[in-house]
């Protein structure tokens, strides 16, 4: 095969020269018309599909980052109580997380070690620890935006942990631990853009995740935009590189990822949006709920909160500052 493909090869290289010696023999070579072709584009990008919130039903009114009271003590690693959620993913002996592994900074594979890191990565690091005294007794789940409610729903995970806002809507159908960072939604564009913010991208192709709250928002715009949607982050991060779209819009903790790793980008205007990340679980798993919010709270008075976000998420000068844990009873 190699030298079938190596043949054809050098005869496409003669052809080429043979047609040049022609050319520059005084005889112009008619070339060959190059009508426009698709460019390739990611797998399963739609144009402005449907709103998926995440709730079928009507969504009730909530403050979505109170979330429920931990205990006053957390149990022991390896000693979790019998009965509990917490034991049962004990005696399976690996925690089982929905995350991402295309969000630079917030979850994603290491090409030089092939292991996923980053600030979410961190937190369920954190949550194994406190089970079994380990923290890398994790099974990792790589699922898309879309694909995080379902998880949860269907038990395939215990927890996800993938830059995912708390919001009323999602909380229909999961719980969320409370708030472990606050992100919100900025704008990202080629670095020679014009556009300086959301208000100019009415009409213009603008690339997110589906199931992202990021679609929602872009959809609510005085100035809507033509919503190219996609499975994963890295690909809308493609398509702005190829000139598909005009711009990202997303929450500025992904985008700053994108910045950190393609010079050729900026952020534009402010903040248009707050998005509560929570560490969302299954909806019957009250225990569990309370169990999260105890390691979070341990994480940010025990200083792996502060230790995390320094490493990844401090700009020069930034002081770490945890949000409060909020409580509904
Ligand atoms: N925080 C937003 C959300 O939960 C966007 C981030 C994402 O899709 O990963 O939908």
């Amino acid at each position: 095969m190699r030298g079938t493909a190596m043949r054809s090869v050098l005869l496409t290289l003669v052809l080429a020269f043979g047609v040049t010696a022609c050319a520059s023999s005084g005889h112009p070579v008619d070339l060959a018309t190059v009508s426009s072709v698709d460019r390739p584009q990611p797998v399963g990008v739609e144009v402005n599909p449907p709103t998926t919130t995440g709730a079928a039903t009507q969504v009730p009114p909530c403050d979505p980052t109170a979330s429920l009271r931990p205990s006053t003590n957390l149990p022991q690693p390896g000693a979790m109580p019998s009965g509990s959620t917490m034991r049962a993913i004990q005696d399976r002996g690996r925690l089982i997380a929905g995350v991402d592994q295309n969000t630079f900074l917030f979850g994603f594979r290491n090409p030089t070690s092939n292991a996923l890191e980053g600030f979410d990565i961190d937190r369920v690091r954190d949550v194994a620890a406190a089970i079994f005294g380990d923290p890398n007794k994790v099974q990792y789940k790589v699922i898309t935006s879309a694909e995080r409610i379902d998880a949860l729903k269907s038990g395939e995970v215990d927890i996800v942990v993938r830059t995912m806002t708390a919001t009323c809507a999602r909380w229909v159908d999961i719980n969320f631990s409370t708030t472990y960072y606050v992100a919100g939604q900025r704008v990202l564009v080629d670095r020679a853009s014009q556009i300086t913010g959301i208000d100019q991208l009415g009409g213009k192709r603008v690339c997110a995740s589906k199931g992202s709250t990021s679609i929602a928002r872009l959809r609510e715009s005085p100035a809507p935009p033509e919503i190219v949607a996609v499975d994963n982050w890295s690909d809308c991060l493609v398509m702005l590189q190829q000139g598909q779209v005009v711009a990202v819009s997303t929450d500025d903790t992904i985008l700053a990822g994108m910045v950190a790793q393609d010079p050729n980008v900026k952020m534009v205007g402010p903040r248009f949006t707050e998005e509560p990340y929570g560490i969302g679980i299954p909806k019957q798993y009250e225990d569990m709920v309370r169990f999260v919010n105890g390691v979070l709270e341990r994480s940010i008075t025990g200083g792996s909160w502060v230790t995390s976000y320094n490493k990844w998420l401090a700009q020069a000068g930034d002081r770490a500052v945890p949000p409060p844990a909020r409580y509904r009873d």
